[in-house]
């Protein structure tokens, strides 16, 4: 999506996060966590529960809409509950000559489901071109592999996993 329009979402993101911890955790949802223990309890030891609260942004011209904030629950083989975070983080690209930003795992044209972009460089949905058509654009030192690690210009070779920026699919800006 365009920045400006990230950049109302993502301002409006951590209230949204701060509300939802607050109802799934309280006394109105108790009936709905136990409801889900007791499901894995029947369900295990493959299957188990876990309920997703999924906050999107719908783009009504693209007809696709893409994930901000995904939170809930998630239950171990006993039954026991832990609550579950989804922190996928932006990326920038440069698309056709046009900055946009996407979870990481979305394609920046279309957003349909684009995962790992550095091994599969064409988005299966609309035909994207990483390296023709997009550039990842990094303005940090953060690695976009790992997202730990740090790498630059200087020094393309990620400090924590070692992976090499190619940077014939990365712009700096
Ligand atoms: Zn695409
Ligand atoms: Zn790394």
């Amino acid at each position: 999506m365009d920045p400006a329009v990230f950049k109302i979402a993502d301002a409006r993101m951590d209230e949204i996060a701060e509300h939802l911890d607050s109802a799934l955790q309280s006394d109105q949802f108790a009936k709905v966590r136990q409801m889900l223990r007791d499901l894995t309890v029947e369900l295990r030891p493959r299957y188990s529960a876990e309920l997703s609260v999924v906050v999107m942004i719908e783009d009504q011209v693209r007809e696709s809409s893409v994930p901000l904030l995904q939170t809930g629950f998630s239950t171990t083989d006993e039954g026991a509950l832990y609550r579950t975070w989804d922190d996928q983080s932006a990326q920038r690209y440069v698309v056709e000559g046009h900055i946009q930003v996407v979870p990481a795992s979305h394609c920046p044209k279309c957003w349909g489901a684009w995962g790992s972009k550095f091994e599969n460089r064409t988005c299966e949905t609309c035909g994207l071109k990483l390296g023709k058509d997009c550039m990842i654009l990094l303005d940090t030192d953060l690695c976009p592999n790992c997202e730990k690690g740090t790498v630059s210009m200087a020094a393309p070779a990620c400090d924590k996993c070692g992976y090499k920026i190619d940077t014939s699919v990365v712009a700096w800006g």
